[in-house]
Order: C-alpha cells, then structure tokens, then sequence
C-alpha cells in the first residue's frame, strides 16, 4: 500500500483530534461536565477501529498460531499478586512539589528531566537549582515515591485486609494462570498466553490525546520457554511484531525500534526493546518486547508456596520457565494506526482527507450510496444495501451532493463506496468507487457481493 504522507507535526495531532470528536471515533468522557481529566470514551466509529485493532492482533496471535492460546482474567486479583510483581515496591513515579505555586511535577517533567531521571535512580537528584515549570520559582520539594497503582476496597470496609489494586498490567493474571493453562491444553515448552483487557495506571501526567491515559487496554502476549531460548526467540519477537504493523499499513520510517538502557528497565527485564512509532509529537513507545527472565513465575512460587516449575519429559528436568513478552496499548496502536493513515490531498474542491486505513481495520467496509435522493432510487438502493448488509459492515448515506458524500466517507476510512444512479434502474448496474485510487468500475447488482469481497480480500 502506498501512503503520501502529510507532515507528521503538532498541526496534524489537532486534525486527527479534531476529526475523531467529529466523526465519532473518540469523545472526552463526561464530556457534559467538563470532562473527567486525559479519560477517552470511543463513539460509534472508534468502537469499530479499535475492535478490528484488537481483532487483527488476536487473529494474529492467538488464531494463526498453534502455539499460542489466549485467556480473560479478571481486573481485580489477590492483592499478594502485586507484592509478589513488585508493583507494590516499585511500580513509582518520582515526585515533586513546588514550595511556592504547590504544583506536582513528576521529575522527568522538569527542565533536563532526562538527566534528573538518571540522578534519582542512582539516588543523588538534587533540585535545588531547578526552576518550577509553573512558576519558575526555585523551591522545588524533595522527589517523593509516587505509586502508580490504583487502590480501592473489596467489601464494606475499608481496612488494609481488604486493600485491592485495579491491576496495571495484564501480564499478572497470565502468570497466575500459567499452570492451569499448561495443565489444561497439555503445552509443550514454548508456548504463548495472550490476552486483550484494561489496565489502569494513576498516571501524574497523562496526556496527548489517548496516547497516556489512566485507563487503558493492553494486548499482552506472555511467551514461555527454555532459559537457553530467550534470547533467540527475543529477536524472533521483535521482527514478527514489526512485521505486524507493517502488514496493517505502517510505512517503515514511522517505525523504529530502541532499547532500554540499564538503568531504565522496568524492575522484572533483563531486556527491553520498544517498538516506537513517530506520532505527531514525536517518537513515542507503542509496543515494549521484554525479556522478564523467570524473574515473575519465581516470584509468584514464593509468594504463594506452589510449585509453578515445568517438567521436561525429554530430559527428566524440572525448571522455570523463561517468558519473552509482548506488550501493546491497543489504544496507542489505534492512534498510531490512525495518524498513519491520515492524509490529506488537492483536488477540485481543495483538499481532499482520506484516511488511508487497511481494509481490515477501517469501520464501515462499503458506502451505498444513491446519486441523489430521489424517490426513485431510494427503494433500489435501499434494496442493495440489504443486500450487502449482511456480508460486510456498512452504512448508508443520501443527503447532501454525492462529491460531499464521498468525501465523508474518504475522510472515515471506507475503502468501498457503492453507487446507484438512474441508468441502475434500467441495466441494474451499479458503481463501486475505491477510496484511494478513486478509480470507479460498473457491476451487475447479480455479482456485487463477490466483487466487493474480491475487492476487500476478505
Ligand atoms: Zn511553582
């Protein structure tokens, strides 16, 4: 698929933004009151993209493989899981105060954030010549430990015996479950768990549209094998998840992988590497491939004092298993997906917007579309939408002129748009018209079903 590319700038996140509030691909959630602060609500539209994102993934990893299977735990776990992580200790934010203006900054925030940073993860951040952002005071607070987990109480009390974390990853209920998988399927070393779900990170900055949010969705997939193997299938990793945004459209220079230095890592990788993509903002994380060791199933057989070890009929050996990972914020990847199908072009009318998005992934796969509104061609293509209805997910539009027609449809991603005009009266004919190419070509009514299905690829 060829893409023309607009500038990736801050002007094209504002047209993105702006064009999902008003087609209905994502609202700020209780909008009515103000807002409820960097949270998303998918409208109509948005609900489709991001369902055919985590269908895409699901399909290709769990459903086109045999050595992966999928599960669905449940957001609230025993509160012990997040002792055993580590999240507990050491999922945190470093925090300051601003003595003057009492704003919160997190440190990476501040000017030289990045170097701060590496200061306070050796232990030696001294702020005392940095100027709040706010302000520009020097009376910047000692760093404190901010945890990003969100608490809450199951039952009626609210005591620390009932102390329970909305999780922050999906990863966990993965590992809980590691035995009841293997046992139930009969997995042989390696194989994979993978889930789609919400997490939920009490973020002190979130923000860029749905980039950052409190509450997320993560596609995780958990990749179990021999200590030996890691590496090899680290890299393996890395090049298939690549792979997979290119096969959904992603030109290759809005890609780039970086690898965490030391310092860096999340508390449970011996190895980390980001897919990044490069949002209007900037280059920024959409997927982390991690190497997490044994480091969680260890971690969980001490905690709970079971025997989470797998036995290796071949060898007579018993061991934990090393887990590669794979990790994606479903809606990071649905906001990369949409920036990178964004694009704008002249035409007679001035500036034509397509959302060049693939076939699998946009909302509606076909328009139907009568030449005008016109009482003689209402009931024939009413009767052919009915007809494609059922094959593929479509809607229907006759107001407004045709041209302003296809131009809504361009500019929401739907890659078909059928038309019936008065000759399709007589010669019950009708048009397709391709969202990219413009390209229009004539078909039977008889045969428009499989011409749009060869068209679709589906
Ligand atoms: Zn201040």
């Amino acid at each position: 698929m060829t893409v023309t590319k607009s500038g990736m700038s801050e002007d094209v996140a504002d047209k993105i933004n702006s064009l999902a509030k008003r087609r209905g691909f994502v609202f700020p959630s209780s909008e009515i009151y103000g807002g409820a602060g960097a949270t998303w609500d998918y409208g109509p539209l948005g609900v489709e993209l991001k369902n055919n994102v985590k269908r895409a993934w699901w399909r290709a990893m769990v459903q086109l493989r045999d050595d992966i299977v999928g599960i669905d735990a449940a957001i609230l776990m025993h509160p012990r899981v997040w002792e055993a992580s580590g999240h507990v200790e050491n999922f945190i934010d470093p925090l300051v105060e601003c003595g003057n203006c009492r704003k919160r900054f997190r440190i990476d925030e501040l000017s030289d954030g990045d170097a701060l940073m590496d200061q306070w993860r050796d232990g030696r951040a001294d702020l005392s010549t940095v100027a709040c952002p706010n302000c520009g005071q020097k009376k910047l607070g000692p760093p404190r430990r901010f945890n990003l987990m969100f608490k809450t109480f199951v039952g009626p009390v609210e005591d620390t015996a009932s102390v329970a974390w909305l999780r922050p990853e999906t990863a966990q209920g993965i590992f809980v479950n590691f035995e009841n998988v293997q046992q139930s399927t009969r997995r042989k070393l390696p194989f994979g768990i993978a889930q789609v779900g919400k997490s939920f990170r009490n973020e002190i900055t979130p923000g860029n549209f749905i980039f950052r949010s409190r509450e997320f969705e993560q596609m995780e997939m958990q990749y179990f094998c021999r200590p030996a193997d890691a590496p090899r299938l680290f890299d393996e990793w890395l090049a298939a998840r690549r792979r997979w945004y290119d096969d959904l459209g992603i030109d290759d220079d809005l890609l780039r992988f970086r690898e965490h230095a030391e310092n860096e890592r999340a508390h449970y990788a011996a190895k980390a590497v980001d897919i990044q993509f490069r949002f209007p903002f900037g280059w920024q994380e959409m997927e982390g491939i991690h190497n997490r060791t044994d480091y969680d199933l260890r971690r969980h057989m001490e905690f709970s004092g079971k025997d989470l070890r797998y036995f290796d009929e071949a060898t007579n050996e018993r061991f934990i298993p090393y887990v590669v990972e794979t990790a994606v914020g479903a809606d990071r990847a649905t906001y990369a997906l949409l920036c990178a199908a964004y694009d704008e072009e002249p035409d007679k009318e001035g500036i034509r917007v397509v959302l060049r998005l693939h076939k699998d992934l946009a909302p509606y796969k076909v328009a139907v579309l009568p030449l005008s509104k016109n009482e003689r061609l209402t009931p024939l293509a009413r009767e052919v939408y009915a007809l494609v209805r059922p094959h593929f997910l479509s809607t229907y539009d006759e107001t407004q002129a045709i041209g302003r027609r296809y131009r809504r449809q361009d500019e929401i991603g739907t890659p078909l748009c059928v038309t019936i005009d008065f000759p399709s009266l007589d010669d019950h004919a009708v048009t397709i018209r391709e969202r990219d190419s413009m390209a229009q070509v004539r078909v039977p009514i008889a045969d428009l079903v499989p011409a749009l299905r060869e068209k679709l690829g589906a």
